[in-house]
């Protein structure tokens, strides 16, 4: 095929096609670039319509042509038509759109603005459902006329519309984390806003004992402990006008036992925020609930990240610190020994006794990676414990009544109870 520009392209596609000026820049949208597909359309329409008058004045077109061409061109094309004494058909539609698209512009444009200003939206994101019949032509025209640098008009109209709100409310548009999505649905004349939740990864440490992660209640509906993570956390939601915070921690600890040191990672989810807040200010209330939880909130994340959290808590190793009270009095000897027993030792444990009642009773083995003991008093010995995520450590000193084996209690061949247990160390595999 002969090579043909764009003013030949858009006389042949004109002829053919009525098309509004944004509807026909959109065909060449490849072309030119910091521009408008309306003022593309509109200088090809132009240009079109010079090549042709041309042709007309020089004998090589009939003005015939020149009536195609001007269908739809507006009334100062209109003007030299009838110069030429040429009939145009008035107001042909856009074969498109119908010659709504600017209308269509404007009515979205303004309805997500409003909304924009009045919930106090800064960062959105756009999303169109164009009416089908339109896709469909569009396609038609493409096709027929074998365009090749052309933008469908669901692109066109999410980056138009996304450009005039941010022009009128200066919300700015986030591909990554916008507070508010904005899907138009053409077909229904409808927009709906959807508020994706907001995830923080964050870190919590707690320094006190008889803390949740969620609330516990008892059966008449009081509560089990005074404090949860859930209850700081659901303060921050407050904060946030979010409709519900959701926790995902990588792993947990029992209620009795302190989170030290590292701090353990946590994904904290705010469902549908109505409002924008620093981060730092979400730490600072997060931290002003009470001061035996203590956070520190790291970054925005995606969805993905949740996953790997939840996981790092299965597979990453620990470290405990238990006080232990001993049944006989104990030497340094015993710790020796304890500690050469728990070097590098595989641990099998059925689900301890005291959640049976909640858990199935499987058979689980996890690796001790190192003991080191140290006898605090006579029945009274501290011990720093690595050990994989999910071992049940209480149970690997008291020996759960033989369910867990080997044991403290075995080793030491007497009884041992774990009184306090801290985490010092969860790590982290994000
Ligand atoms: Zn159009």
């Amino acid at each position: 095929m002969p090579y043909e520009d764009p003013i030949q392209r858009a006389i042949r596609v004109l002829k053919r096609y009525p098309l509004c000026d944004r509807c026909l820049g959109r065909l060449f949208a490849e072309l030119g670039r910091g521009l408008d597909n309306a003022e593309r359309g509109r200088a090809l329409k132009i240009a079109a319509l010079m090549t042709v008058h041309d042709r007309v004045r020089r004998g090589l077109s009939s003005p015939e042509e020149l009536k195609l061409l001007c269908r739809n061109l507006g009334a100062e094309y209109r003007e030299i038509c009838r110069a030429l004494s040429v009939d145009v058909e008035p107001n042909t539609r856009c074969y498109i759109c119908g010659g709504d698209i600017e209308s269509w512009i404007g009515r979205y444009t303004s309805a997500i603005s409003e909304v924009i200003k009045s919930e106090g939206v800064s960062t959105f994101l756009v999303g169109v459902r164009p009416p089908r019949e339109v896709v469909r032509r569009e396609r038609e025209v493409v096709e027929e006329m074998g365009i090749d640098t052309w933008e469908s008009v669901k692109s066109e109209l999410k980056r138009v519309i996304g450009k005039a709100v941010r022009s009128i409310t200066g919300a700015e548009p986030d591909f990554e984390h916008p507070e508010a999505i904005f899907v138009i649905d053409m077909e229904r004349g409808a927009v709906h806003v959807e508020r994706p939740a907001l995830l923080l990864l964050a870190v919590y440490w707690k320094l006190g004992r008889r803390i949740s992660q969620m609330p516990w209640y008892t059966r008449n509906g009081a509560r089990r402990y005074p404090l949860s993570l859930y209850d700081a956390c659901k303060a921050a939601a407050d904060l946030l006008g979010s409709s519900d915070v959701v926790i995902h921690a990588a792993g947990r600890e029992d209620v009795d036992v302190r989170m030290l040191g590292s701090g353990r990672p946590l994904v904290i989810e705010f469902r549908e925020p109505r409002r924008k807040v620093p981060l730092s200010e979400i730490e600072r209330v997060l931290n002003s609930y009470t001061r035996w939880l203590r956070f520190r909130v790291l970054m925005g994340v995606r969805r993905d990240v949740v996953r790997r959290v939840k996981e790092s808590g299965r597979t990453s190793y620990k470290i405990y610190r238990a006080v232990v009270v001993t049944g006989r009095e104990l030497s340094i000897r015993d710790m020796e020994e304890l500690e050469a027993v728990f070097k590098d030792r595989l641990v099998t444990q059925r689900t301890p006794l005291r959640i049976l009642r909640r858990k199935k009773d499987v058979v689980r083995v996890r690796r001790v990676y190192e003991v080191k003991a140290r006898v605090l008093a006579p029945h009274v010995f501290t011990a720093l414990i690595k050990c994989e995520g999910g071992l049940y450590v209480k149970e690997l000193v008291d020996g759960d009544k033989g369910r867990t084996m080997p044991s403290f209690a075995e080793v030491l061949d007497t009884d041992a109870r774990c009184v306090e247990l801290d985490v010092l160390y969860v790590h982290k595999q994000l």
